[in-house]
């Protein structure tokens, strides 16, 4: 399946007799990186044996990279993109020869730039067709000597390498996987529709079966399903969940759901905690009527109290995340979020992180086509992978920089979560002139939670 392939191949004269292909991955949320699983897995079919660093866990393996003839970075996200382009650097130091192909969501949205930077080929989707059938190009273009099937493919870090999942004391490892790429919604500030334009496409369950099943045997306990909306095909969801569950009872895991999903399949939610669900993600964003227009998430405030009841209901913990910078965002509109996540005990289902997310438009961005974002002076940032805007109050840029440092400093010095609420709360309050808040200290318990702050 093609989508959007974006490729400029620079012609090399030197014929390479040998070399090796090597995966690169730089961040995915702290779980075990699909932008490494899969392609490595797809190459391995293909009669390859791919070399792969997870930088996130590992160190950079010089000796790796100076082999190597082709490397793939994957790029799935922002940070990733942003950790990506620093490598690049060093990895052109180390092997100025090597054919680089950045490859996931954040490599097609910014691929002239990546282009520009000496990155031969940017690939959009991980789902690892483009990428064996570049590699096959490849080697047979340059008569790349490489390793076929039958040399050892390098191991990947363990899962306990990477982000637990904890609940009240409870730990337990994590695999990952996802059942679907691309999403059939629009919502104007997600990176997905400018690559997917509405679609989505499944995985066959015995691939994703397969998947669960290698990472039980490695002591997987727990499975997230890194999906961008697991409930885009309900059934396919669901008939993997039960495969699963009928295999590994006592598998736990997590989907991320929009909350018109929640709505929608509300009379699924039962069943969801008796095949192990423990908490669900879902992105509400904003409580704002305004701020949820613009972002075409197609949810009102109501809409998420609904939600919170479906998942809280069925004995499933909600964890919603938030975008709570946005140009449109005001300061009553913050302090909303506070009230909100206060009243309905969601302080432990929020990383602090959340409080401080600012809206990133990257390059292709449906904002763009927004009313609101053209009333707005916005310039592209190419290094910085996202158009730069400011705030027509300026004390809300100022409020998101002490903000962010206020998180950074709290997770430096391991605060607790509901310490670093009620000071970004009493912050807020004070800049809009209103007393501290009334802290429910003993209304709020921990929610189960996978031990990596969310950044996109
Ligand atoms: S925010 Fe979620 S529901 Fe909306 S387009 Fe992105 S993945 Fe789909």
């Amino acid at each position: 399946m093609l989508f959007n392939m974006k490729i400029e191949e620079r012609t090399s004269s030197t014929v390479h007799t040998s070399g090796a292909i090597l995966l690169i991955s730089c961040y995915e949320l702290g779980h075990r990186p699909a932008g490494l699983t899969r392609p490595r897995r797809a190459l391995k079919t293909a009669g390859f044996a791919p070399d792969t660093i997870d930088i996130a866990v590992e160190p950079l393996a010089v000796e790796k990279v100076k082999s190597a003839r082709f490397i793939g970075i994957s790029v799935p996200m922002h940070t990733a993109l942003r950790l990506g382009v620093h490598l690049l650097h060093r990895i052109r130091q180390i092997n100025p020869d090597a054919l680089i192909c950045m490859y996931g969501l954040y490599a097609t949205l910014n691929a002239d730039y990546l282009l520009s930077q000496g990155v031969n080929f940017c690939i959009a989707n991980t789902a690892s067709t483009e990428l064996v059938a570049l590699v096959q190009s490849v080697v047979e273009g340059e008569q790349i000597e490489t390793q076929k099937t039958g040399f050892r493919t390098a191991k990947l870090p363990p899962l306990e390498a990477y982000a637990q999942f904890e609940d009240n004391g409870e730990t337990r490892t994590v695999g990952y996987t996802e059942t679907t790429h691309g999403c059939k919604h629009l919502c104007t500030h997600c990176p997905i529709p400018p690559i997917y334009n509405g679609k989505f496409f499944v995985v066959q369950p015995d691939t994703v079966l397969a998947e669960i099943q290698e990472q039980v045997a490695q002591g997987a306990t727990h499975i997230t399903f890194g999906d961008p909306d697991f409930l885009n095909g309900p059934m396919h969801g669901l008939r993997i969940l039960r495969e699963m569950h009928k295999v590994y009872p006592n598998l736990t895991f997590d989907f991320t759901t929009k909350i018109e999903h929640i709505l929608k399949h509300r009379k699924h939610f039962l069943e969801f905690a008796q095949l192990g669900c423990r908490f669900v993600i879902s992105a509400v964003e904003s409580l704002s009527e305004r701020v949820l227009t613009i972002l075409e998430k197609h949810h009102t405030r109501a809409d998420v109290e609904t939600a919170i009841d479906i998942v809280h209901g069925a004995g499933i913990a909600l964890r919603p995340t938030w975008v709570p910078f946005t140009p449109w965002t005001t300061l009553d509109d913050y302090l909303e979020i506070f009230q909100f996540v206060d009243t309905h005990r969601l302080v432990y289902h929020v990383d602090p992180v959340q409080y401080a997310v600012r809206l990133l438009i990257p390059p292709g961005s449906y904002l763009l086509n927004r009313p609101e974002t053209k009333a707005l002076s916005h310039t592209l940032d190419e290094a910085s992978f996202s158009y730069t805007w400011i705030h027509p109050d300026v004390q809300m840029d100022e409020l998101h920089k002490t903000v962010n440092a206020l998180v950074e400093n709290d997770a430096r010095a391991d605060v607790d979560t509901l310490e670093t609420f009620y000071r970004i709360w009493t912050l807020a309050a004070d800049m809009q002139g209103q007393p501290p808040p009334e802290q429910n200290r003993d209304v709020h318990q921990p929610a189960p939670r996978i031990t990596e702050a969310w950044f996109c």
